[in-house]
């Protein structure tokens, strides 16, 4: 893997583009307000994989005509992005299980993209946590550390 600086703001523009033709198949408004430029450290593809399986499941967990909101922000020494959706939420029974490779809720799921997303984040020094509403939706908050400016 190459690590380099990565502008968050044009890794998350081009997920959308990838997966609008999703999102249009089922009605979903797939929504991102691009603020300020947030640079992390790492390697574009394995980090654009990351949002490409979270904003799939967003898209999979939304009803028809539903929303996925996808924002970035920074929090003192981190770049924070979340995906959120107005889905069904989480069970809290499965919770637990979420990451393990080939755990999948979907008749044809191959639930692997969160564990991938897990281990990509982990070898970025990073965390992710999920917020469920039951009844409400779901939100995938990825962590990573601020890529160093001091250059
Ligand atoms: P897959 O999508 O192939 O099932 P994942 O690893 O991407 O595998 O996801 C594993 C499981 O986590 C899903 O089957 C689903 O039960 C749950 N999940 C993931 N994202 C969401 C979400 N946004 N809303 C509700 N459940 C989700
Ligand atoms: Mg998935």
């Amino acid at each position: 893997p190459q690590f380099a600086a990565v502008n968050l703001r044009s890794v998350l523009n081009n997920v959308i583009l990838l997966m609008e033709s999703l999102a249009l198949g089922k009605n979903v408004a797939l929504e991102f307000m691009p603020g300020e430029d947030v640079a992390v450290c790492g390697d574009v593809s394995q980090l654009k994989q990351v949002w490409i399986n979270l904003v799939r499941n967003a898209i999979e967990a939304a009803p028809k005509g539903g929303s996925v909101y996808i924002a970035l922000r920074t929090d003192g020494d981190r770049a924070v992005v979340s995906v959120t959706d107005n889905g069904p939420g989480i069970p809290e029974d499965i919770l637990p299980h979420l990451g393990t490779p080939f755990f999948t809720t979907k008749a044809e799921g191959t639930g692997l993209g969160l564990s991938v997303c897990y281990s990509i984040v982990q070898r970025h020094g990073g965390s992710i946590r999920v917020d469920s509403r039951p009844g409400e939706g779901a939100t995938f908050t990825v962590q990573l550390p601020l890529a160093n400016n001091t250059a």
